[in-house]
């Protein structure tokens, strides 16, 4: 056996399926000094027990995209190292028994078209006859996606790993890896009973174990490894009695999916309790084992089971499998650099790894030699979370994920496990007020407010909810009044120092205030793309602050630490947990505001995009002049201890003036007829500032990160545009996702939508090619299988010249 290399550039430890595609991928672009440590076989995790089933299908579009990237690359890991990974490209469908299932796979549909995804609804007559074992009766629709099909899971395993070494790469088993130790130059020593291999970057694959793999580091991943049943009869008369493999098949509302195994069926199903699997740790002597099945978890999923395939009913089950492998907290991976650590990255939580592993493998390759992913990977990046995810609660979360991932959750669901987990010291007074609550972060906010508690209830839909109504009066009260909302869940960067200004300078695109004033900026990645969409706040020459998205603050803090690690004259910390708020809109607010302080705070004295700092209801806060609704507004930041003493403020301060609370619903209704895009949705790294229409804070004069990329595009043009629509709906609204047509051909899809309730009309924003990019051009948008007309408006519909908030 070859001996250990004394240096590498990147280590990966664990080798399973998503471990030996990082290593693959890495060779392929380039990096061969790449080493690959496996403490048993390859596969010996969760790999080697998959049921091999794979699909494109996923809530998030760009992991539906990789995942029909992983399919395809399986003939060119096959071809290339002589090894079969056992593919069955037999097709496969997804069926649904009732018409919200049916719903979402019409929003699947839509949004799989404009992907290049080639899904097709069936007949069900057509679906029984692809699969004859079915009994049709049950179901009223039936998606064709020809990519699914079946693999060979161990020789999917080793497929990558003889690949990878082809191209350069080296893997050594029976190596388990038994430290990893920083070194002060920020590489590490990893240490295993063979000696050591210094590394300058590792990466954590360490699947069922991926926690112990960290605690070496220190870091406590939110992964939970989950019980999973599945089954195989004996051998079916109808399938030996076939000459072609019958196709795959996922039934939701069953909860089963199932294949063709040999000459019988493999039938698997996620428990509707779902059973944690050693939740204090992963033994270090777990291996090729498979773990006592639990019949009665899956007794009322196998039955569900029989009735739709009778046949499975008529022969007996020759083996029942139930084995262990890992979910994150939202059923995605997470992957890349861990924020506040160096040179440590993760793939881990990958629970679909034979659908999943080779896009992982293509973006943690592409991140650490190009610095970053060639498509947006936020619904895979471990800087979704935070130091709010602890083990119990990735244990609680990851549980929840388990039991419904064949479970409906609609776009106005917020899912019940893992609540309150951070909350503000509003908290109760917001629920007393009739606040249904939502949690980004790990931090609750309030979506929007019922009339009481009892009434605070949300109803599941892909339709106008319940919520309509309150949300209209929310909007009307910050047009015509005042409204208040709570602002914790806002990020707050701060950046201090002599060298404060200068680092903001290269780091974000457009240009920095002055002391006492506001400036919105985008930050651009190396290559041009969204990082943030942030307004930077100067107090003084040595003190600036970002206020940006909550969601992303992890992502971002990532990033400024990366570009201040080198810098001894600037000071970075990302400061979320330390200014909580209130924010104030409307016509009113500045009398609201005038009545809570004792300077002027008129027109002339705190002008549009000025920042101050002083007191507000008798508390030291900061304050922003800014708007996200188009009205007149103020953002108030203050420290947590005093947040409640502000709100009750604001409250007698509100008497006679109409104030009304609103939540984040209402907010990203009021943004719609401002044209106002948002970070996650119509702001991220698939775009870039000229496609977004940000271009026009870029800062020119002076060199930032991405300028090169940009002044590249600003000179050769963009091909798509970011525009605002207005859709000529029935009665429902667009969530995201949904295809957009010109002339019956999908040219875009909807990034972010709504009713806008003040000027009354459905809204939908989404990139198009440019030539359609004009106001007054005819589209289509697509939402639930039907088409609806949509009209393109280039200024804003509500108070185009933007002087409600600037008075
Ligand atoms: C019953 C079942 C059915 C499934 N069905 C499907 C399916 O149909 N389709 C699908 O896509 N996915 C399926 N999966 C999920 C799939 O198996 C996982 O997503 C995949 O195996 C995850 O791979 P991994 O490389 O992340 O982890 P693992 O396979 O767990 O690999 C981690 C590796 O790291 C090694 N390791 C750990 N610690 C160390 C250390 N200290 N030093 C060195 N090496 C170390 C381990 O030995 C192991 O080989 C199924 C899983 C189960 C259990």
């Amino acid at each position: 056996m070859d001996k250990l290399p004394s240096h590498a550039k990147v280590v990966i430890i664990g080798g399973g399926v998503v471990g030996c595609s990082i290593l693959f991928h890495l060779a392929k672009f380039g990096w061969k000094d790449v080493v690959l440590l496996e403490r048993s076989e390859l596969t010996s995790g969760s790999s080697w027990h998959a049921a091999g089933q794979i699909h494109t299908i996923s809530s998030d579009p760009n992991i539906s995209r990789l995942q029909g990237y992983t399919i395809n690359l399986y003939k060119e890991i096959e071809e290339l190292s002589g090894h079969s990974v056992g593919m069955h490209s037999t097709g496969g469908f997804y069926l649904a028994s009732n018409k919200d299932w049916y719903d979402y796979l019409k929003r699947e549909r839509s949004k799989a078209r404009y992907m290049g995804l080639d899904q097709e609804f069936i007949s069900i007559k057509e679906a029984a006859s692809r699969h004859p074992l079915i009994d049709p009766s049950h179901y009223i629709a039936a998606l064709w996606d020809p990519l699914d099909g079946d693999v060979d899971p161990s020789g999917v395993t080793y497929a990558y790993a003889k690949a990878a070494r082809i191209h350069g790469a080296r893997y050594f088993t029976h190596t388990p890896v038994l430290e990893t130790n920083q070194k002060p130059d920020n590489s590490w020593d990893v240490v295993t009973a063979d000696g050591g291999i210094n590394a300058e970057i590792i990466i954590n694959a360490g699947g069922l174990w991926a926690r112990e793999v960290g605690h070496l580091a220190g870091l406590h991943l939110p992964v939970q490894p989950m019980e999973h049943h599945y089954l195989i009869t004996e051998d079916i008369p109808e399938i030996i009695e076939r000459d072609t493999r019958l196709p795959a098949g996922i039934d939701y509302e069953g909860n089963i999916y199932f294949r063709q195994e040999r000459d019988g069926m493999l039938l698997g199903t996620y428990e509707s309790r779902a059973t944690a699997w050693s939740v204090a740790g992963t033994p270090s002597d777990f291996g090729h084992e498979l773990l006592a099945p639990k019949l009665d978890n899956i007794a009322e999923r196998l039955e569900i089971g029989f009735a739709r395939i009778p046949a499975l009913g008529r022969v007996g089950i020759k083996n029942i499998i139930n084995g262990p492998f890992t979910f994150g907290p939202d059923g995605n991976p997470m992957i890349g650099p861990v924020p506040g650590m160096r040179n440590y990255w993760v793939a881990v939580g990958v629970m679909a790894g034979f659908c999943q592993a080779g896009g992982v493998g293509l973006c943690m390759a592409e991140w650490l030699i190009d610095g970053e992913p060639s498509i947006d990977v936020w619904a895979m990046d471990v800087a979704r979370f935070g130091d709010f995810a602890s083990p119990d609660w990735g244990t609680v979360k990851s549980s929840e994920n388990y039991e419904r991932r064949f479970v409906m959750t609609f776009p106005n669901e917020t899912l019940p496990k893992g609540r309150r987990q951070q909350t503000t010291a509003l908290y109760d007074r917001l629920v007393g007020k009739g606040a249904v609550m939502g949690q980004s972060y790990g931090l609750e906010h309030a979506l929007w407010f019922a009339d009481s508690p009892e009434d605070a209830y949300e109803n599941p839909t892909f339709r106008r909810s319940r919520a309509h109504d309150f949300v209209a009066r929310e909007v009307a009260a910050v047009r015509s009044a005042v409204g208040a909302v709570e602002i914790a869940n806002f990020a707050k960067h701060e950046f201090t120092g002599a060298g404060a200004r200068d680092v903001l300078d290269h780091i974000l695109a457009g240009r920095l205030p002055e002391p006492g004033r506001l400036a919105l900026t985008p930050m651009l990645s190396p290559n041009g793309r969204l990082l943030g969409d942030l307004t930077v706040a100067c107090f003084d020459e040595t003190h600036f602050c970002l206020f940006g998205s909550g969601a992303a603050q992890n992502m971002h803090r990532r990033w400024f630490d990366h570009h201040c690690a080198q810098r001894d004259n600037v000071q970075y910390r990302n400061a979320t947990e330390r200014w909580h708020g209130i924010a104030l809109s409307g016509p009113r607010a500045r009398t609201l505001l005038q009545r809570m302080v004792r300077d002027d705070v008129g027109a002339a004295a705190f002008r549009f995009r000025d920042v101050r700092q002083g007191f507000v209801g008798g508390v030291p806060a900061m304050i922003l002049r800014v708007s996200f609704s188009g009205e007149l507004g103020y953002e108030i930041y203050v420290a947590p201890q005093y947040l409640i003493r502000l709100f009750e403020a604001v409250e007698s301060a509100g008497v006679g003036l109409g104030l009304r609370l609103y939540g984040a619903r209402a907010l990203m209704a009021l943004r719609l007829e401002k044209n106002w895009g948002v970070w996650g949705l119509d702001y991220r790294p698939d775009f870039t500032a000229a496609e977004a229409g940000l271009d026009k804070f870029i800062d020119w004069q002076k060199t930032f990160i991405g300028k090169t990329a940009a002044q590249q595009e600003a000179d050769r043009g963009v091909t798509r545009k970011l525009v605002s629509m207005v859709i000529d709906v029935d009665g429902i609204d667009v969530s995201n996702d949904e295809a957009i047509f010109a002339d019956g051909d999908a040219v875009g899809y909807v990034t972010s939508g709504g009713y806008a309730h003040h000027i009354g009309k459905s809204m939908a924003f989404g990139y198009v090619p440019v030539s359609l990019a004009k106001d007054g051009a005819r589209l289509e948008v697509e939402i639930l299988a039907k088409r609806y007309q949509a009209r393109v408006f280039d200024l804003p519909i509500y108070d185009p010249s933007g002087q409600r908030m600037r008075d």
